[in-house]
């Protein structure tokens, strides 16, 4: 690190003379050599936790309160960012402006407001605990600060694409929704883990909602991205353009699907780095 700045000349004058000059910052040779051997890390202890929409909040209090109760413990020996999935009524807005035609970024307009209710609702039921909303302002470089005041800070998960959403391989649903906007958040910070909150023990090799035969179903409980790559599997538990992320991640090495609708109790283990659920590593 720090290999790019020239040094100073004999009069302590430095002289800026830039290797990124005149390059077109597309070459693939000049890129790899901005390639760190260990990448800065802002918020290291920091744990995201992503609660799902359609998994886990569309559910109701059966399903969140005995989340947010252990929620409540955790945060007290672990800094915990939360983020939150959108569900069944980003789904019924996509499928409205899907039959009106309307392209990607417009579905992603329509669809991010849904994951901002949730964060809402969960910072409603979280305040007294010290549950607080942020955005994606300023406030995601104050998450270690937060956390060590106590504080459980709650975000949307939805990443700021809008009109600038990626056309989709398929479709025009907005391939980077929530689970997306967790990951690369807890990538550029440096986060200490990531873990997802679902309604799933984790990865099989079909929806297991749909498997005629659940016991005859392949279980994938730790699985490297190139082979879950290879796999090709038609439907998956996260959105698939993680996986591309995870091949690329600087910092994140792994990440863990975790069952916290049926165990809650489970949460506190993932944070303790046991393994509970599905590992995808790189
Ligand atoms: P969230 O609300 O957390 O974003 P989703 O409902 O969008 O969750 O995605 C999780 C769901 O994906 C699971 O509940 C499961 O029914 C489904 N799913 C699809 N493919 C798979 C798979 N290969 N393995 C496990 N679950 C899968
Ligand atoms: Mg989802």
């Amino acid at each position: 690190m720090g290999k790019l700045i020239k040094e100073e000349d004999e009069k302590g004058r430095l002289h800026i003379d830039t290797p990124m000059m005149g390059e077109s910052l597309v070459s693939k040779t000049f890129l790899k050599k901005t390639e760190s051997s260990e990448y800065f890390r802002m918020h290291p202890d920091v744990n995201v936790l992503k609660i799902g929409g359609q998994s886990i909040m569309d559910r109701g209090g059966k399903a969140v309160f005995p989340i947010i109760d252990e929620l409540i413990k955790l945060k007290e020996e672990y800094k915990i960012l939360l983020m939150t999935g959108g569900g069944t009524r980003a789904r019924h807005v996509y499928n409205i402006g899907v039959d009106l035609g309307m392209p990607t970024g417009i579905l992603s307009k329509l669809g991010d407001k849904v994951s901002w209710q949730n964060a809402e609702m969960l910072a409603a039921l979280l305040a007294k605990h010290g549950g607080v909303k942020i955005g994606h302002g300023d406030h995601l470089e104050q998450l270690t600060m937060f956390c060590r005041q106590g504080y459980l800070p709650i975000t949307y998960g939805i990443p700021p694409y809008g009109f600038f959403e990626h056309p989709a391989e398929f479709g025009s649903i907005p391939p980077h929704r929530t689970d997306c906007g967790a990951f690369l958040l807890a990538e550029n910070i440096g986060a200490r883990s990531l873990i997802y909150l679902k309604d799933e023990k984790g990865l099989y090799g079909k929806d297991p909602k749909k498997a005629e035969d659940l016991e005859k179903l392949m279980f994938y409980d730790r699985i490297s991205v190139d082979e879950l790559l290879a796999l090709d599997l038609d439907d998956l538990i996260i959105e698939r353009p993680i996986l591309t992320f995870m091949k690329r991640a600087k910092c994140l090495k792994e990440f863990q699907i975790i069952d916290a609708l049926n165990h809650p109790e489970y949460i506190g283990a993932a944070l303790k780095g046991e393994h509970v659920g599905t590992i995808i590593y790189k």
